[in-house]
């Protein structure tokens, strides 16, 4: 079997792998200014996608264009994300040199997509795939290909321990070869209930002491789980943002939710914005939480209400994940000012992050690894993936950390 990474190797984002030539895992945008693509031209006889997150998912439909009309395997809630990010995309470059792909291009995702629930084997450019829930978010797969001599175990994003909103991975497929993200390899996240309960608690005295806490979190996954976080905890939230699309999308498909009661009760429990006669301001004075993309400040709703909340030390935001270099949301964090819409602004509101993340640490890791040993391990997907892949090979692993670009044979 022949695997060539065009993106994701080294590095998070613009994740994309290409197998024997033919078949295309996953096609990733990674964001930042310009956003940038996967490597090399590319034109795939079959396209699987392992879960609908912009850095596996961004650059797809530009496979459209053209007389290409390559078939789309991916789960029924992945497809649905795929189209929102697209759409989203559009909204935000459409036209411009950094949007790859057209509304047309858009509009024959779905004349081409095929769902696969878990569990279900396929047929993908002459290959036989499969998908195992990975953990991560809803409808996110490890992605198992078998060509009839090579079993590869492309982990895609996962995670081992649960969260409110999927539960931890638990398939270990039989493989001869795995690609195994890396994001977290040298992060021992701290144990999940404990940092819901600091938080928790930390949102509650802010609102016993009148404040409102903005709580920016990505569309996808966290705007969710943070929404089960409020009803469990009864905290009063509103939803902004893509957030709310993402949700109602996440209801009809329950099977893919680890309790869809929950998710429902956290729907009612929350209160959903509308932008309409200035309503965002309004609600920034109901000492309540905010939940609201986007999770790095770089744009959404969360540009209305930080400068409408930031001038009160008695407010607070809370960040809820992994802030990237460069961000607003991580120049608030390290300089107590962020560039929010344009204009740098100095925040007096208390700033806070906590550890939500939907990646397995490097305990995870080294557990989900643990049923691999004997198998030849390629790190991709993570800032330090060398670095992991020698710990690995200390280990006993045999293991190696490939770049974009060339072709590996496994
Ligand atoms: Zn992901």
């Amino acid at each position: 079997m022949d695997v060539r990474f065009l993106g994701g190797a080294g590095e998070v984002g613009r994740s994309a792998i290409l197998v024997n030539d033919s078949l295309l895992l996953d096609y990733g945008t990674k964001t930042g200014t310009p956003p940038q693509f996967p490597v090399g031209d590319v034109d795939p006889d079959a396209v699987v996608v392992s879960h609908g997150h912009l850095d596996h998912v961004g650059t797809v439909p530009s496979l459209l264009s053209g007389d290409s009309r390559p078939p789309i395997h991916w789960t029924p809630p992945t497809h649905e994300l795929a189209l929102t990010l697209a759409r989203d995309t559009l909204k935000l470059h459409g036209g411009s040199y950094n949007c790859p792909f057209t509304g047309n291009d858009v509009k024959r995702v779905t004349e081409v997509s095929e769902t696969h629930g878990y569990r279900e084997a396929f047929e993908a450019a002459g290959h036989e795939v499969t998908f195992y829930n990975a953990g991560h978010i809803p409808g996110s797969a490890h992605v198992l290909v078998d060509d009839g001599d090579t079993r590869l175990l492309y982990t895609g994003d996962f995670h081992t321990a649960d969260q409110r909103l999927v539960a931890g991975t638990t398939a270990r497929p039989d493989a001869d070869v795995v690609i195994c993200e890396s994001t977290y390899a040298d992060v021992e996240h701290e144990d999940r209930a404990d940092v819901e309960e600091q938080f928790a608690r930390s949102v509650e005295t802010t609102l016993w002491e009148g404040g409102t806490v903005v709580v920016p979190a990505f569309a996808i996954g966290r705007t969710q789980e943070m929404m089960l976080i409020c009803e469990a905890y009864d905290i009063p939230c509103y939803v902004d943002g893509m957030g709310k699309r993402v949700t109602e999308m996440l209801r009809q498909y329950s099977e893919f939710v680890r309790d869809a009661d929950a998710l429902r009760r956290a729907k009612s429990h929350a209160r959903f914005v509308t932008g309409r006669d200035g309503q965002r301001k309004r609600i920034t004075d109901q000492k309540a939480a905010i939940i609201t993309t986007s999770g790095m400040l770089s744009g959404g709703p969360a540009m209305t209400y930080i400068p409408e909340i930031r001038s009160n030390p008695v407010n607070k935001v809370a960040m809820t994940g992994y802030q990237v270099e460069g961000t607003p949301g991580r120049d608030l964090i390290e300089t107590g000012s962020a560039e929010i819409d344009g204009r740098v602004m100095p925040v007096s509101a208390q700033v806070e992050q906590y550890d939500f993340s939907a990646h397995a640490d490097r305990d995870g890791l080294f557990e989900f690894l643990e049923s691999y040993e004997d198998t030849p391990v390629l790190i991709n997907h993570g800032d330090r993936c060398e670095r992991f892949a020698t710990e690995l090979r200390e280990r006993g692993f045999e293991v190696d950390a490939p770049r974009n670009g060339p072709v590996h044979a496994v």
